[in-house]
């Protein structure tokens, strides 16, 4: 007898990643010949650096071919504990390498924390807009993700103040992630303190996902751990994706209290296991070649900034309606003059059909009236998208 496919009550809400759907249908048209500009996925088009991707070779190589600890190896926990000791304030208790939990990407460590630290009943600060994961994470954790709209007036960033309105009883946490994904935003070192200082009154869990710390143009990004927060109820999330051009390679982490850790840990052991043995190398010699490391980032860094500078002047008037990004290589552009209950859908729909660019519509982000166009991408290719995303702006609808 043949029934129908009836999701279970785990999946009943769940969207899948509009991020992702953006980027497998550029990917799509691409395969069928249609010559789409992808703006969709944040995914920086940088090859991994050499010394990197020849590590890895000889890693596997050497044998690196077998499970591994599910938590990841030795020597990668104790270079990312390293790495975040770095930036620790003189006198502060060093992380170790226990707290580390390496994943397969930090959104398996996202994930992971969601999982570990709430449950029914909670409800979890979610800075709006956010990147489209965490709203999901949270409600397949059984949690509640509650949005709390930023300030259009301070680059749709929240204070201290805007997360307190939103607070009941049932609050247990708040989603830290600066430099921001869709925005670009930064967060200054008075706005985290604030944060942190109301988060610590309230006894939340902070997930400050860092992941875009390296990406900032304008002035250094702040990471929490450098602002001696509390550290009972923080979890650190980077990873290499990002910052090292290692999107394939599937390497996360987070660094949680010991007991967090081990929950986290548990997690994991039942449903992935350890992240792949050859990428732990890859992340391994990342992290450990410090000076190769920072020269190939400063490289993509500076290559972004220029981009960044390229892809606002290629708005020309329309550069009013995007936000000034400080960081990360998103553009979140406000299009709500194309109307409608969901203007970035209209206009992403209507930017992919008449003018062949891929960008995320706002939705993703709970914020329906923008859309995200990536400038990850080479500069001639971000910068031809961004006219025609003005071509269609100034058309209006
Ligand atoms: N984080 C990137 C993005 O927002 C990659 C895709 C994803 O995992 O969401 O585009």
């Amino acid at each position: 007898m043949s029934r129908p496919f009836i999701p279970s009550s785990n999946i009943a809400r769940l969207k899948e990643s509009a991020t992702l759907a953006v980027a497998a249908k550029a990917r799509a048209l691409k395969a069928a010949g249609v010559p789409v500009i992808d703006l969709g996925a944040g995914e920086p088009d940088f090859d991994t650096p050499a010394f990197i991707r020849q590590a890895a070779a000889a890693a596997v190589e050497a044998g690196a071919t077998r499970y591994t600890a599910t938590e990841g190896i030795p020597a990668l926990r104790e270079a990312i504990a390293a790495d975040a000791n770095r930036l620790l304030p003189a006198g502060a208790d060093p992380f170790t390498a226990a707290q580390v939990v390496v994943s397969n990407g930090s959104k398996q460590s996202l994930f992971n924390a969601c999982m570990a630290c709430f449950g029914p009943g909670d409800e979890v600060l979610v800075p709006t807009p956010s990147w489209t994961s965490y709203y999901e994470m949270l409600e397949l954790a059984r949690a509640t993700a509650v949005p709390v709209m930023g300030d259009p007036a301070n680059s749709l960033k929240v204070t201290a103040a805007i997360l307190e309105e939103s607070c009941t009883p049932r609050t247990r946490g708040v989603m830290l992630n600066s430099p921001c994904n869709p925005t670009g935003a930064v967060y200054t070192k008075q706005e985290l303190e604030d944060i942190l200082a109301l988060a610590d009154k309230h006894a939340w869990w902070v997930i400050s996902d860092e992941i875009y710390l390296r990406i900032a143009y304008d002035t250094p990004a702040t990471s929490v751990s450098q602002l001696a927060p509390a550290r009972d109820r923080l979890i650190l999330i980077n990873g290499v994706a990002k910052a090292y051009a290692m999107t394939g390679w599937r390497i996360g982490w987070a660094i949680a209290p010991l007991a967090v850790s081990k929950a986290m840990i548990a997690v994991q052991s039942h449903t992935t296991s350890n992240p792949a043995a050859v990428s732990q190398h890859a992340a391994l010699a990342a992290l450990t070649n410090l000076s190769a490391a920072d020269a190939a980032i400063s490289d993509m860094v500076h290559a972004f900034h220029r981009r960044r500078d390229a892809v606002l002047n290629a708005l020309g008037d329309a550069k009013k309606y995007a936000l000034h990004p400080a960081g990360a290589f998103y553009l979140y552009i406000d299009v709500s003059s194309f109307g409608g209950d969901d203007p970035g859908a209209k206009f992403s729909g209507a930017l992919l059909d008449e003018h062949q660019v891929a960008v995320v519509p706002g939705s993703a982000f709970l914020t329906p009236q923008w859309i995200r166009a990536s400038y990850a991408c080479a500069d001639e290719i971000a910068v031809e998208g961004m006219q025609r995303i003005a071509r269609l702006l100034s058309a209006g609808r």
